[in-house]
């Protein structure tokens, strides 16, 4: 497995590669590995000649200067992760070689962006759009690998794709979970025990909803939300039922066509999120 953390080494290194007609799968991560990255890993490899992946954590990703600070960083144990599921290059870059100048980049993504994650992540996903850009133009990937766990970001890069005709195919990969429900996350690595088993309810909720959709009155079914999180003491950010293509809430079922439920919750002082599709 080779290792860059230069932008001019990587993008030489990949050169000679696509020459020689390989295919190249990438996986774009911000480290603190887990299953849910390594199964994207595994489809990767089945589908690509080469498989790249990076590890940056990306400051202007990042609304909250704490978040950030104590977001867990695992160099180490990744590059070994990353080895034994036979990824080829890794692309590990400082934030200097990344943005040596500030990065002023401006999306526009309409609706997209300014709901669920981005009200309450103010400029989130105008810094994930802007590195995934620049990660785009460096690797020249045949394809790139997202999970559905941030749906919300893949309906972004969806549109950041097709808005810059980036030549990449964009492949979403099914959420991996715990095996008590809760969706693996880099930061489920920050809960406590006990938090960890509280979490299990954002799941649990989740499939209770999918069984209960298309019966109960929307509603309802957030009251209902609402009340179970406020009985357990945990803080739901929030919980909506929306088109899964527009993120626009539905008021009703009639017709009921490509739906997905999404989710936000403080469990201490971990921020998850979370969704299931209901109607596809
Ligand atoms: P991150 O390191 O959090 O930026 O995540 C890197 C990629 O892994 C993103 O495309 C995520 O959606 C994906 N990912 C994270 N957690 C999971 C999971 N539990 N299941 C599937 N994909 C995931």
């Amino acid at each position: 497995m080779e290792l860059f953390e230069t932008v001019n080494d990587i993008k030489e290194y990949l050169k000679t590669k696509k020459e020689e007609g390989l295919t190249i799968g990438f996986v774009p991560t911000m480290g603190a590995l887990h299953e849910g990255h390594l199964s994207l890993f595994r489809e990767a490899k089945e589908e690509n000649d080469l498989v790249v992946a990076s590890i940056f954590i990306n400051p202007s990703q990042f609304n909250n200067q704490s978040d950030l600070e104590k977001y867990p960083r695992t160099l180490e144990t990744d590059l070994k992760k990353l080895e034994e599921q036979g990824c080829n290059v890794v692309f590990h870059p400082s934030v200097e070689e990344m943005y040596p100048e500030p990065d002023t980049t401006e999306f526009d993504f309409g609706n997209l962006d300014k709901v669920l994650e981005g009200e309450f992540r103010p400029g989130h996903f105008n810094g994930v759009a802007s590195v995934v850009k620049k990660l785009f133009e460096i690797i020249k990937p045949d394809r790139a690998y997202f999970g559905l766990k941030d749906f919300q970001q893949l309906l972004i890069i969806h549109k950041m794709i097709k808005d810059f005709d980036c030549p990449v195919e964009l492949v979403p990969c099914a959420i991996v979970r715990e095996k008590n429900g809760l969706a693996m996350s880099s930061r489920n690595e920050l809960l406590s025990k006990s938090e960890r088993k509280q979490a299990s309810l954002i799941y649990k909720t989740l499939k209770f909803i999918k069984v209960q959709a298309g019966f109960q009155p929307i509603h309802e079914l957030k009251n209902y939300v609402e009340r179970e999180f406020k009985r357990k003491n945990m803080k739901l950010e929030y919980f909506e039922i929306v088109d899964m293509y527009t993120l626009e809430p539905l008021t009703t079922w009639l017709g009921s066509k490509n739906v997905i439920t999404c989710i936000a919750v403080q469990v201490g002082n971990v921020r998850l999120i979370d969704n299931i599709i209901l109607f596809s």
